[in-house]
């Protein structure tokens, strides 16, 4: 293969596909990636490259795994594709086992992606509460820097200015409050007050906007893409008790912190918390094939049955709970369990943590977090102001690190001039020598930079 390879299909890429703004290829034309092997992913002039992300924080059991390629091709073979309007044996298989994972009774909806798995979530609290004769609860509460999607709800519930602005007016009816961000929090307070207002700020949004007028709250347990913000447990249990309070709906939004990322199962159980809707999608099939699920607790589901006894939800979805995404969903679950990975992430993420504190003697590593195999890096400009770092210098430290064989990510574009929070997602099936080689270029990287 010669450099000509790879850029002819560069070249072809670029007249043909249309990407969307992505974390890695603001300057540099996209890479051709053609091959996956656990961690590691090899582009089109055979470089090599440890994936710190998972592809979009996705790919959880890593690549190249022959038995979710063989499920799938047996699926296919001997079923391709059943509408949920009926049913098949993946699809039932995947809910009952989900049902024992979350050691609480939930329905399962499918569908495709996490958008997707966010909407349903949206449309069943308001239907909810109409079920419940409340009237209009139509209003969906929000955190300032989170994530939930591209479609006009998600997007509307995320709270990321620079992936909106363009595209308003979006769906109504969605209020956002400040998540809470303790790195920044103000100087002397502690951070169980701290955390302790920005539930507060939920409770007083609820009281301004009169509680008969929302519907839910919908959050991470951790804010990922928005910077990898991890809450005081007090936080969350505080904004649960305050949903009960006033019967509003606690959505949890696992797409990303599902499946192991934060070193538990699921990211809500750091917290002992019992969601009323939980969605997953990216590391349900480890991004295998795309499906995504709302699971909501049964007794919500109860209202809205029927005389025929069946809860009736209009929202038909063509490719939702495919046959052979549930199967690989399953063998994917069955790989985490046989391999011990979500407490494989709890101590590769322990040891990352630890590997990486000296980087805080550096002046502009202002904070390292995480939890799990997830880890943050917020950069800034001054130790005392915390100015975010300037996206140069952003830039250039990922740019070394890919040029050290290592892709990170960085919480992108949220808000001018916030973009400064380096973000690491690997695969949880990373080796020790994965863990050293990403401790090692991310050592040699910043001392470069210093
Ligand atoms: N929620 C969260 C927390 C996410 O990070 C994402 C995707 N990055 C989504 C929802 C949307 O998922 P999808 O891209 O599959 O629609």
């Amino acid at each position: 293969r010669n450099e000509n390879f790879t850029n002819t299909l560069q070249q072809k890429d670029r007249e043909n596909v249309w990407h969307h703004i992505s974390m890695y290829n603001e300057k540099a034309p996209p890479m051709i990636v053609e091959h996956g092997d656990g961690a590691w992913i090899t582009d089109s002039g055979g470089n090599r490259f440890l994936d710190g992300m998972s592809g979009l924080w996705a790919v959880n059991v890593g690549y190249g795994r022959e038995r979710l390629a063989q499920v799938a091709y047996e699926q296919m073979k001997k079923l391709s594709y059943v509408p949920m309007t009926q049913s098949h044996q993946p699809a039932i298989a995947l809910a009952e086992k989900l049902n024992r994972l979350l050691e609480e009774d939930y329905m399962i909806f499918y569908s495709n992606s996490g958008s997707d798995a966010n909407e349903v979530a949206f449309k069943m609290a308001r239907q909810y509460h109409a079920q419940n004769g409340e009237g209009a609860r139509f209003k969906i509460i929000s955190r300032y820097r989170a994530y939930h999607g591209s479609s006009l709800g998600a997007l509307a519930a995320t709270g990321q200015a620079l992936r909106k602005y363009k595209y308003e007016p979006l769906a109504p009816g969605f209020l956002h409050v400040a998540p809470p961000d303790n790195y920044r929090r103000p100087k002397g307070q502690s951070i169980e007050l701290y955390n302790l207002e920005r539930a507060r700020e939920i409770e007083e949004k609820i009281i301004w906007e009169h509680k008969e007028t929302i519907a839910a709250v919908i959050m991470e347990p951790i804010i990922t893409g928005g910077g990898v913000l991890i809450p005081h447990a007090i936080y969350v249990k505080e904004v649960e008790r305050i949903c009960q309070k006033y019967g509003v709906l606690l959505i949890i939004d696992e797409v990303i912190c599902g499946f192991g990322r934060t070193g538990r199962l699921f990211g809500h159980q750091h917290f002992a918390i019992k969601p009323d809707i939980i969605t997953m999608a990216k590391g349900l099939t480890s991004a295998y094939l795309p499906l995504s699920i709302t699971a909501v607790r049964k007794d919500i589901y109860e209202k809205f049955k029927d005389t025929d006894g069946y809860s009736h939800f209009r929202h038909v979805n063509t490719f939702g709970g495919n046959p052979a995404a549930c199967a690989v969903a399953l063998e994917n679950i069955k790989i985490l369990e046989e391999e011990k990975l979500v407490q494989r992430s709890k101590d590769l993420g322990e040891q990352l943590l630890h590997d990486l504190q000296d980087l805080l003697e550096l002046p502009f590593v202002g904070d390292i977090r995480g939890l799990g195999f997830l880890v943050g890096i917020e950069l800034v400009e001054d130790k005392l102001t915390l100015e975010p770092a300037k996206p140069e210098r952003v830039a250039k430290i990922i740019a070394d690190c890919k040029a050290n064989g290592l892709i990170i990510g960085k919480n992108g574009d949220t808000v001018e001039g916030y973009n400064n929070i380096l973000t690491l997602s690997p695969p949880l099936c990373c080796t020790d020598e994965d863990l050293e080689f990403i401790s090692a270029v991310l050592k040699k990287v910043f001392a470069a930079n210093a």
